[in-house]
């Protein structure tokens, strides 16, 4: 299969193509038009690297490497593509990918929550609300739209959400704790046009996962999601996060070696961040030392299941050794995350509000993002867990303050002084 990229974003190469053609494992590149040679070289070296990368899944939509990417080639891929060159080459950052909070609700009260302490004054967003927000993130170029909560499967109307999502313009998923995710619900979000979900694991442990979520029988329900979302057709990620404890004893290994039995196709370990429900845990966060042993763990789980699933770990992305250079801090460079309520947050877990959708377009949120001092340049590590950050922004945040706090605030602050 052979796709035709352009680059409507980019003035500088308005007469460029770049056809991509996937033949099994490997993808050919041939490119038409002027290109700067620095351009050329990038260009061969993003699609080297993913012909290196043995597919989750060889489809006729094409190759499937993560829940995060379309399928290459594909139109939607094209759109990454271009985004991505956009923000990387003539740095004028374009994201890629958003979460949007569809409700505040959940089933559980878990002890890692990051949307807990959340402000609850403002409605939460309508189905029409919802259906402008991605059509304007759809307009920015965003190519993988990701509903989340609370629990998404608690609207009814999460299935008119994810058909708002067409697939030729961006992947959809669901992050979801899998208690509602019924055989007839991952059905008919199948047929809306889902593309995946993504369920949260704590842990392998069954009695601690389900003490985690405070639940009996919340493990279980991870199975049975995992099987229905499967038979439904869904792409089926599972994600979990890595504390100091969790690494060191190698709980990645085990939780990975259960999600293969189920057939998962992909597990995602992110870093516990401070933020949330967290603050309030006595939980050790990963160092150093502990980040080596999980990102060795990582890769020598890649090598043993050789792309029958893959395992992606934050503390890779934002580790800024090679392709992962091109990743680092999502928030501001490739990622936004939208609160239940319209708040527009730089990322799911930094509790700083830019402004709100229903008072300024997705476009004018982002601009001014990208304006702020903070997110105007790259970061390749977590903000969130920069403790230079968190003394300026998170615990400067007084303790009445409503949450996501504005970050307007500290601004006035700073012009005051100034
Ligand atoms: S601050 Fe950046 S790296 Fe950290 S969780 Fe948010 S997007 Fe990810």
């Amino acid at each position: 299969m052979k796709h035709e990229y352009r680059f409507p974003n980019i003035p500088e190469l308005k007469d460029v193509s770049v056809f991509v053609e996937n033949k099994g494992r490997q993808l050919k590149t041939e490119i038409k038009g002027k290109f700067p040679l620095r351009l050329w070289l990038l260009t061969k070296y993003y699609f080297k690297v993913f012909s290196l990368i043995r597919p989750i899944v060889q489809s006729p939509e094409g190759n499937f490497y993560s829940l995060y990417l379309p399928p290459i080639p594909s139109p939607a891929h094209a759109r990454l593509f271009s985004s991505t060159i956009s923000s990387v080459y003539y740095k004028r950052e374009l994201p890629l990918a958003v979460t949007i909070g569809v409700t505040d609700d959940c089933q559980y009260a878990c002890v890692h929550c990051s949307a807990a302490g959340r402000s609850k004054v403002k409605p939460i967003m309508s189905l029409e609300e919802i259906r402008l927000v991605v059509r304007e993130c759809l307009d920015i170029g965003i190519s993988n739209i990701t509903f989340t909560g609370g629990e998404p499967l608690l609207r009814d109307d999460l299935e008119e959400c994810v058909a708002c999502v067409p697939p030729e313009l961006a992947t959809s998923q669901v992050f979801t704790n899998a208690l509602a995710l019924t055989a007839k619900r991952a059905r008919s979000l199948k047929a809306a046009g889902l593309h995946g979900v993504q369920i949260s694991l704590d842990s392998p442990s069954p009695e601690v996962h389900d003490r985690l979520r405070g639940m009996k029988g919340a493990f279980g329900a991870v199975k049975e999601g995992v099987k229905n979302a499967l038979d439904a057709g869904l792409f089926v990620g599972i994600s979990t996060y890595a504390t100091r404890r969790t690494a060191l004893d190698k709980n990645l290994s085990k939780l990975v070696s259960i999600c293969s039995e189920w057939g998962v196709h992909e597990v995602s370990a992110f870093d516990a961040i401070n933020t949330g429900r967290l603050q309030e845990q006595d939980v050790e966060l990963l160092d150093t030392f502990s980040r080596k042993v999980l990102l060795k763990e990582a890769r020598a789980l890649n090598r043993k299941h050789r792309g029958r699933l893959r395992v992606v770990t934050q503390s890779w992305t934002n580790s800024g050794r090679g392709f992962a250079r091109l990743i680092g801090c999502l928030a501001a460079h490739m990622q936004f995350h939208i609160t239940s309520q319209g708040d527009f947050t730089p990322c799911d877990f930094t509790p700083l509000s830019i402004g709100n959708v229903r008072e300024q377009s997705v476009q004018e949120n982002w601009r001014q993002l990208l304006l702020h001092a903070e997110y105007c340049k790259r970061s390749t590590k977590c903000r969130m867990q920069d403790p230079e950050f968190r003394k300026r922004y998170i615990e400067a945040i007084p303790e009445d303050g409503e949450l996501p706090y504005s970050v307007h605030n500290f601004d006035h602050r700073q012009s005051d002084h100034s």
